[in-house]
């Protein structure tokens, strides 16, 4: 068996692992690239393999950098199944339609206000080739093994977000555990993490391999924002994902106003008909969350959801507050809230609380890192507003939870693959394991086949 690492290798986005065993080859996840430029240059590049000899895709949760670049592998080509869980299913669905019309209207409004280097500037796919790709997608259960030519298949959960799983993929005598994107032991949504089955190798992701988040809790980081724009009467903008990050918010926003932390009537907007989509499937599927039925349609109800793009410009005209916006994306790469900032960014009575993980490259990550303008289709905004960061409400393990779900497998595996991490932190906790539970240890390079025999 072999494992060619062609994605979040070294870097966050991405992912993409090409399994080898006795003629048959698995792609688990294939993910788009995010953040800097030349990251983002890969998608336009040919994949390294050809899409037609790939069995099957083993995707393990909805997020754009682990299903973005499904369309691009279908419009190359490719024509076997996609296997995900049941949310996985549907989220992918509300979000690779979303990823299609988002690059559509991009390239549009490019072309239209003349500001990209490319004439014509085009999208990376179109809706009709997401509209090819989503009749591949194969629903599986958690627990339930399946065979895709000469390798078995198992799903985990992996508490990260609606749906996600970790994989094991394995052939006759060696077993290799992909942990996709791991949640937090104390997520107040969604489950904990599922224990790793035997394996002989693991392949970990690494997002917060160097560090701990902070012990505040999300849900206080969330009060002492809404209370400081309650005596401003400003703006709380919250960029947001529309998947997992903003449930959590809402979630949490209405427990505060139930215990009476925060003034219940506190109007709070979310500016997301993606992430209305996938609200409603936190409710269809509550048996995946901590939640129970009927209690995420209780939350919404509570909600102003804003819907049509009239409705989000009128919101940006009226400056009184205080009020709460979520909308998206939540690295400022795009979406609703780019209007947003331009509309509010520059009054200090404002603010914008950066709720999740800023890739190096993203608008969200120049305001992490104190920029006081950002660049927002062709023009420079003036920011004036607080920017508030915290990682509180991260939907990933810190480095203490990663080690303690490596642990918390039955056996020591023979080694670790580190992924899905900037270098910096990938090597951080490679050092770490390597010390505290002296498992070899490795971060793979991008494009490099590693035997695993
Ligand atoms: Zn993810």
């Amino acid at each position: 068996m072999e494992i060619e690492f062609l994605g979040a290798a070294g870097t966050v986005t991405g992912s993409k692992f090409l399994v080898h065993n006795h003629g048959t080859q698995i792609l688990v996840d294939c993910g788009m690239f995010q953040g800097f430029k030349e990251l983002r240059e890969l998608n336009w590049k040919d994949f390294p393999f050809d899409t037609k000899d790939i069995n099957a895709v083993v995707l393990t949760h909805a997020h754009l950098d682990h299903c973005g670049a499904l369309p691009l592998l279908v419009k190359r080509g490719f024509k076997g199944p996609i296997y995900c869980t049941e949310p996985t299913l549907e989220l992918t669905e509300i979000i690779l339609l979303d990823s299609a019309k988002i690059q559509e209207e991009d390239a549009d409004y490019a072309n239209r206000k003349g500001f990209s280097k490319h004439t014509p500037a085009l999208p990376l796919y179109t809706t009709e080739d997401v509209e090819r790709t989503l009749p591949l997608l194969k629903p599986v259960k958690l627990h339930a093994p399946f065979q895709i030519g000469s390798l078995t298949i198992n799903y985990f959960s992996s508490g990260h977000i609606l749906g996600a799983a970790s994989v094991s993929v394995s052939n006759e005598s060696k077993k290799i555990h992909f942990s996709g994107d791991l949640g937090r032991y104390s997520d107040p949504l969604m489950p904990e993490p599922e224990a790793p089955p035997e394996a002989n190798f693991v392949v970990m992701e690494s997002t917060y391999g160097d560090r701990d988040h902070s012990a505040v809790l999300s849900k206080d980081v969330l009060k002492k924002c809404i209370l400081e724009i309650t005596k401003s009467r400003g703006v709380l903008l919250i960029p947001s994902f529309a998947v997992g990050r903003a449930q959590n918010l809402l979630f949490e926003i209405t427990e505060l106003k139930k215990s009476g932390e925060i003034p219940v009537q506190i109007p709070v907007y979310f500016n997301s008909p993606m992430g209305l989509e996938v609200s409603k499937l936190y409710e269809k599927y509550h048996d995946f969350h901590r939640l129970g039925s009927g209690q995420f349609a209780e939350i919404m109800a509570e909600i102003h959801c804003v819907k049509t793009a009239e409705d989000s410009k009128a919101l940006n005209d009226d400056k009184s507050g205080p009020k709460i916006i979520i909308a998206a994306s939540g690295m400022m790469t795009g979406g609703r809230v780019l209007h947003h900032v331009k509309a509010f960014g520059s009054d200090p009575r404002n603010m914008i609380l950066l709720a999740g993980f800023q890739t190096p490259g993203t608008r969200g990550h120049s305001l992490l890192n104190g920029a006081k303008e950002i660049k927002i289709h062709g023009l420079y905004v003036d920011i004036n507003c607080k920017v508030v960061s915290s990682d509180s409400f991260s939907a990933h393990a810190d480095r203490t939870e990663l080690i303690r779900w490596l642990k918390s497998g039955p056996n020591k595996p023979e080694r670790v693959f580190l992924v899905h991490g900037e270098s910096l932190a990938a090597d951080e906790l490679r050092k770490r394991i390597n010390r505290d539970l002296s498992l070899d240890t490795v971060v793979p390079r991008m494009g490099q086949a590693i035997a695993v025999n």
